[in-house]
């Protein structure tokens, strides 16, 4: 990478080069010359990204948004990121596959779902029973979390970058309480990933449906249950309307969000203009936690005031018991047979259980005792 930014340093050196010798052999035209060499010098590279969701989705969306007008302010309109929403390129989940082969140099969305094409993509989103978000940021930024997701995107012709954090997500929507085991029994729920693999073994019926067809599907009974994401995002959904049990979370405790760049774009970017992308990147992810953990505030109180109906739950003891074996049993399988998935399984096994000696003396034991 470094080589071929070298090469395009060089390459961008003998672009000016040929401008400066051009205007030194025209020295005579002296007025055409200034702007010759302010075109160089203001010569902007147009990209362009896809992203999972929808026009206007919110905070999501908004992520992008804002990580884009960074980059142009910043580079003074140097490097300029055009989106494009799931509404115009049609492929919501075809993102990886586009920015591999170009079509777009950038893509927004999130590693899991990503899955069955690359099982090891998934730990870069969230894990059942994993790290909580400032665990897991610790752990991408200094445990080793961004050289184990640069090696597997390698493979896939792109580099990978946290895109927000939703913060802890919610177990989901159910129209009956759940109390026992026996109450998973047959129920029809959506919910994706490795959850969805985890609840399927307790014999739920596992489906996954397009955030636009939720609603309806629970209103009339297609699914039992259905877990989105939380308050900062299910209020706007309604399912508040229609299914009153609101369950806590075991299944993403720290969703993050991906930025993608095609390598070959990113590699040939100019230094400074890396640098501002990262930056931009990085920024837009954490800023999207902040809003995430805003909103979910601000959308709970007014779950609390306007559905007072709404009965926040908590999973029995011994259902987050038979979640937790059955996890362990099917990340144990696929270790088996992929040193890759061994590899990283072991580094975010090992960093939370340090990390979350920590968390237990720090936030844990503040929260508590104060809770009030
Ligand atoms: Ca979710």
């Amino acid at each position: 990478m470094k080589q071929l930014k070298h090469v395009m340093r060089q390459i961008t050196g003998l672009v000016v080069l040929g401008s400066l010798l051009a205007l030194a052999s025209c020295a005579e035209k002296q007025q055409a010359a200034a702007p010759a060499e302010a075109e160089v010098e203001k010569e902007t590279i147009v990209w362009k990204l896809a992203q999972t969701w929808g026009t206007g989705f919110p905070i999501f969306g908004d992520a992008v948004i804002k990580m884009a007008d960074m980059v142009n302010e910043m580079s003074g309109g140097e490097l300029e990121i055009r989106i494009d929403s799931a509404n115009k390129h049609k492929a919501a989940f075809g993102i990886l596959d586009m920015v591999k082969a170009g079509q777009y140099e950038m893509g927004h969305s999130a590693s899991y779902y990503w899955k069955g094409k690359d099982p090891n993509t998934m730990f870069f989103s969230t894990m059942p029973f994993g790290m909580i978000a400032p665990e897991q940021y610790a752990w991408f930024y200094y445990g080793g979390g961004m050289e184990l997701m640069k090696q597997v995107y390698d493979q896939h012709g792109v580099y990978s970058f946290p895109g927000g954090n939703t913060g802890n997500q919610m177990g989901g929507w159910f129209r009956k309480e759940i109390n026992a085991l026996d109450d998973l029994n047959g129920l029809k729920m959506r919910v994706p990933g490795f959850a969805g693999e985890i609840l399927s073994r307790l014999d739920v019926v596992v489906t996954n449906i397009a955030p636009g067809e939720l609603y309806t599907a629970l209103e009339r009974g297609t699914i039992d249950a259905l877990e989105w994401v939380g308050p900062s995002l299910d209020l706007n959904m309604g399912f508040q309307k229609i299914a009153p049990y609101y369950y806590t979370g075991w299944h993403e405790p720290a969703t993050e969000l991906q930025f993608m760049v095609n390598k070959a774009a990113f590699d040939a970017l100019p230094g400074h203009l890396q640098e501002i992308l990262v930056t931009a990147m990085q920024y837009a992810a954490y800023d999207m936690y902040a809003r995430s953990y805003h909103d979910s505030a601000v959308n709970l109180a007014s779950i609390e005031e306007e559905y007072p109906d709404v009965k926040i739950r908590t999973f029995p003891p011994e259902i987050i018991a038979e979640m937790k074996r059955v996890n362990q049993e099917l990340l144990a399988e696929s270790a088996a047979n992929d040193p890759t998935f061994r590899k990283i399984l072991d580094s975010q096994t090992a960093y939370m259980k340090m990390a979350r000696k920590w968390t237990e003396i720090s936030d844990y034991a503040y929260l508590k005792d104060n809770l009030e």
